[in-house]
């Protein structure tokens, strides 16, 4: 036991508090850089365009048997016409020629009923496809929802959870009431990179911080460690409390 101990024992509950943040943060980056929800998003957003091109598919195929409709019954009105003229009578040349007309009309109303046929067949086939394709494209759209509602939900919770240990923290730090030590404590925990740990407990010979065990020697050093100093790990120079 040195004089600092008590100093020592309250930097490890600000570490704890430290490394609880640091990892609140690393798990908030990889939930906001989350490959999953990325691939459900790019999937979402190549559901909807393919359920766009299968709503213009199916207005285009619509469109279709309305145009084949309206010929059918252009030529359905010729053909009334002719038959109307045909009933007032007139010279057997007349007649004949409207008889002509009236056979080449009903040739040319098969031909678009024929038509009119396969554009609702067309349009059916479509509306059929559609059928199949939208539930599929409908799971995409709510499975990439829900994956960012959780992610989002999981995020709130983490920065709740931040909030609550930042509010802590100066405690903690003034718990330590020794500023350079602190102060020490700060910079070997933000040295390369950060969110390293910067004091841990050494026992049975080994450093909490990076598990490394000590050698009978170095132990020997640690435990010789002149009162009013703090020894300091051979391998990641965390502050050890013994
Ligand atoms: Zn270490």
């Amino acid at each position: 036991m040195t004089e600092q101990q008590p100093a020592l024992t309250a930097l490890l509950g600000l570490q704890t508090v430290d490394s609880e943040l640091h990892g609140i943060m690393v798990k908030a980056k990889s939930l906001q850089e989350s490959e999953h929800v990325k691939a459900l998003l790019a999937r979402r957003t190549q559901a909807i365009e393919a359920a766009k091109q299968l709503d213009a598919r199916g207005k285009e195929a619509a469109s279709g048997v309305d145009t084949a409709e309206a010929k059918v019954r252009e030529i359905q009105v010729k053909i009334d016409r002719d038959t109307e003229r045909l009933n007032h009578g007139g010279t057997a040349k007349d007649l004949m020629g409207i008889q002509h007309e009236i056979d080449t009309l009903t040739k040319q109303r098969g031909e678009a009923e024929n038509a009119q046929y396969q554009a609702m067949e067309h349009a059916e086939a479509v509306a059929a496809d559609r059928e199949q394709k939208l539930p599929l494209l409908r799971a995409a759209d709510a499975q990439a929802k829900e994956a960012v509602a959780q992610r989002d939900q999981d995020l709130a919770a983490l920065k709740e959870r931040h909030q609550e240990l930042t509010a802590q923290r100066p405690g903690r730090v003034s718990a330590v009431g020794d500023d350079a030590l602190v102060k020490r404590y700060d910079s070997l925990r933000n040295a390369r990179g950060g969110g390293r740990i910067a004091v841990a407990r050494f026992e049975r010979d080994t450093c909490g911080a990076c598990g490394t065990h000590m050698s009978p020697g170095d132990a020997e050093t640690i435990a010789h460690t002149p009162a009013g100093s703090i020894p300091t790990c051979i391998e990641c120079s965390a502050l050890l409390v013994r």
